[in-house]
Order: structure tokens, then sequence, then C-alpha cells
């Protein structure tokens, strides 16, 4: 087992508070199971707890659920009221193992994913979780590579205005071309990139290339439209990274309004305070602001007021749900008025249907952007789409 949040604990409070806390925790586990049962602290915040008596795994869970809810009472540090959570996996002896070491080395693969589903829980060792861990090392290995070896690439989607149909920008999503596997999308490789850091070279890697790629249909004299970037959170977070935003502007030659930066909203309001200062900065460059899946954070509506944004991305999941009960319809023209009061256009992500472009239309939407207009394309298709007119079929 290993305590959730640990690091936070150690950093913001001192160490000294950690390791009275790793003893009170200690303590409990040792009064949570029985006299035959072995406690052992692994280094860290990790604990190993062997359990010799047990007839039946489901008796193992018993134990890591008694863990759990016995965990769960604040512990008294000093003058603080500390609360930690942990998260277990199981292994049984002989199924997961028959030595030592590989009982453990499968009860932290088990651990692993009781982390990665849901904080505070347990979850026992199945075989596939280990084929699991070797496909995210394998990925994880290449993905290394995978800049160098120039296995990224862009895809664009259109942005459309709802009245006219004029493509108003496109959106550049990162791809992945793995040798092996194919195009794999962010969903199969982000948190990797997110856990090794990979992502902020990554993100470099985009910012340059979108803008190169920008430059490039300019002087093909083809519809001048601006290209959006999205901006994970430590990029964001990073020192360098308006130096960066200019760096690829000037390697492009790119005028700055050409160049849009995507955040989502969770990432604006983690640090909000520092965000304003942040965004200002980006906003003095001249390059334009917009917050991305809108609606699935939590926004401070003063803050709100107070970033410098151009734009308010609809997340997709309220487009969705437009036709399924008139409550989600209510929210969605809610935030398209809202949007408008701030003076900042609106954009509804995953579009797919005419009844949606329809409903979005008759509440004002400014923009749509979905599969209903166009599926993100390779850059030569972008061209086309931008040579006919710029011009996609919108509800009339
Ligand atoms: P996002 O920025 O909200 O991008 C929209 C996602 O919705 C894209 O998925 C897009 O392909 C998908 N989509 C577009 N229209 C529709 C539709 O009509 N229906 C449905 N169901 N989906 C639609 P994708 O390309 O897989 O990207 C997923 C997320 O990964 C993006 O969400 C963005 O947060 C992140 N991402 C993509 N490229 C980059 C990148 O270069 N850097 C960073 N930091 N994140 C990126
Ligand atoms: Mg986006
Ligand atoms: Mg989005």
């Amino acid at each position: 087992m290993d305590l959730d949040g640990f690091k936070r604990i150690n950093d913001s409070l001192g160490h000294a508070i950690g390791d009275k806390l790793l003893q009170s925790v200690a303590a409990c586990l040792a009064a949570c199971v029985r006299k035959s049962d072995t406690v052992s602290r692994q280094g860290g915040d990790e604990f190993v707890i062997l359990l010799p008596e047990v007839a039946q795994a489901a008796d193992a869970a018993v134990s890591a659920a008694k863990i759990i809810t016995g965990l769960m009472r604040a512990h008294t540090i000093g003058a603080n009221r500390l609360r930690v959570t942990v998260s277990i996996g199981l292994s049984t002896y002989p199924d997961n193992g028959e030595d030592a070491e590989t009982l453990i080395k499968n009860a932290d693969t088990a651990m692993y994913h009781a982390k990665q589903c849901r904080r505070d829980n347990y979850q026992f060792f199945k075989p596939d979780m280990s084929l699991q861990a070797v496909e995210r090392q394998s990925l994880e290995g290449h993905l290394r590579y995978a800049l160098e070896r120039q296995e990224l690439l862009l895809h664009y989607q259109p942005k459309v205005n709802l009245k006219t149909g004029a493509i108003t920008s496109v959106e550049a999503l990162v791809r992945w071309q793995h040798p092996e596997r194919g195009l794999l999308l962010p969903g199969q490789f982000r948190t990797i990139a997110e856990d090794t850091g990979m992502i902020v070279a990554m993100g470099q890697w985009v910012l340059r290339e979108a803008c190169r790629q920008t430059r490039e249909w300019l002087d093909a004299g083809l519809l001048a439209v601006p290209v959006s970037v999205n901006v994970s959170s430590l990029e964001f977070q990073s020192e360098q990274f308006s130096e960066g935003v200019q760096g690829a502007l000037k390697n492009a030659c790119l005028e700055p309004r050409y160049l849009e930066l995507e955040l989502t909203e969770t990432v604006l309001m983690r640090h909000a305070e520092s965000t304003v200062h942040a965004l200002g900065q980006l906003k003095a460059i001249g390059v334009r602001l917009a917050v991305d899946d809108f609606g699935t954070g939590y926004s401070s509506l003063s803050y709100l007021t107070r970033f410098p944004i151009d734009a308010l991305r609809l997340d997709q999941s309220f487009v969705h749900d437009i036709s399924a009960s008139s409550d989600d319809a209510i929210v969605v023209s809610a935030v398209i008025s809202m949007g408008k009061s701030l003076k900042h256009r609106v954009i509804a992500e995953g579009v797919e249907t005419p009844e949606q472009v329809s409903f979005l239309q008759a509440q004002g939407c400014d923009e749509g952007q979905g599969y209903y207009f166009s599926q993100p394309v390779g850059a030569q298709q972008v061209a086309k789409l931008l040579e006919t007119g710029g011009s996609l079929s919108v509800l009339r």
C-alpha cells in the first residue's frame, strides 16, 4: 500500500511532520491487523503487509477495507490534523506468485491500478494488469524517441462560423504515428507524456510545427485563418513558456494574431491569481487566448472577468446532451449568453448533428466545431478546404 498525496504533505509541512505521520500510520496499521500478520515499511510511504492466515482471497479484501477505514480518521501531528487515504494492491499465494519477489511485484502492479482508477481503494492483481504495465512501459520507452524520429504529426480541425459556414480557424491536434501500432490519438499517450515530463518538449514541437504550417498556408495564398494550439498544465507552469511562444512565432515569421492558445478551465483556475499575470504576459505578445473544455471544471466567475481571454470553448459533453434533456439545453444557453455578456466568442465543441447546429444557431452561439463539419484532417486536406473559399455548409 501507498499513501495518496504523501509527497504534497511532505513538501508543504516539512519532513519532520511527514515522518511523524508515517509513524502514526504505522501504528494504525499494526492495530488493524492480527498478531500473526506482518506490517513492514518498504521505504518512502510504501508499506507491505503479509497476511499468512487467509483461507480465501476475499478475506484479504476484508483486511484491506478495514485498513482503508482505519486510516481515514484524522491523524493529529503537532498542531495539524491530517487526513490520509491509501491505495492498496493485493496479490495472493500461490495464484499470483510463488515467491516473495513476484508477489510484491504483482501487488505493486495492482496498487498502481488502484491509484489510476480512483484514489483510496484496493485492487486485486489480475494477469492482464501486467500486460498493461508492460504496454505502458514499451510506449513510454518509444515516446522518448518519437520526437527525434519525427513520428509526431498534427491534424487540424476547422472551427466554423455558425451563421455563414466560413472557417474561422483550425485547431492543431497532435498524433503519434507509432511504427508498430499505427496512428495513436492523444488519449493513448498523453498521460505517459505528462507523467514523464515529455509533454513539455512535445508541446514546444507542436507550437513550432503549427506556426510553421500556418505560415506555409499563408504563403500559398490560402484563406488566412489562425491556428489554435492546446497547452498542457506543465507547459503553462514552465517559466520559459511565453519565450517559447515568441520563439515559435519568430521562427515562422508569423504574426501573433494568427496564433490562439487553448488552456483548459481546470489549468486556468488551479493557480488563478498567478494565472492572471501569466495570461497578461501572453496577451502582451498579441496571441489570442481561449478557455478549453469550459463547463467541466469549476470556474470562479470573478476570475473569468479578470482573465484577458478571447473565447470560451463549450465542452462537448454539454453539446452532446443538448437534445437529451431540457435542463442541459438550459445550461448551454446560459453559458452562451454569459460568454456573450463577457464579450467572448463562444465556440461549441463536438457538434455532430443538425439538431445541435440549429439549437446552437438559435441560441446565438458564434462558432461550432465537430464531426458535423469536419473530422480533424491532415495539412493537405486543410489546404483544400481553405482553397475552396473556406466555407462548410451550415443549416439555414
Ligand atoms: P480538445 O482540445 O478538447 O480537442 C477536441 C477533441 O475532440 C479532439 O480529440 C477531437 O478529435 C475530438 N472531436 C472533435 N470533434 C468531435 C465530435 O464531433 N465528436 C467527438 N466525440 N469528438 C470530437 P483528440 O484529437 O483525441 O484530442 C483529445 C485531447 O487531447 C484534446 O481535447 C486536447 O486536450 C488534447 N490534445 C490534443 N492535441 C494536443 C497537443 O498538441 N498538446 C496538448 N497539450 N494537448 C493536446
Ligand atoms: Mg482544444
Ligand atoms: Mg476541448
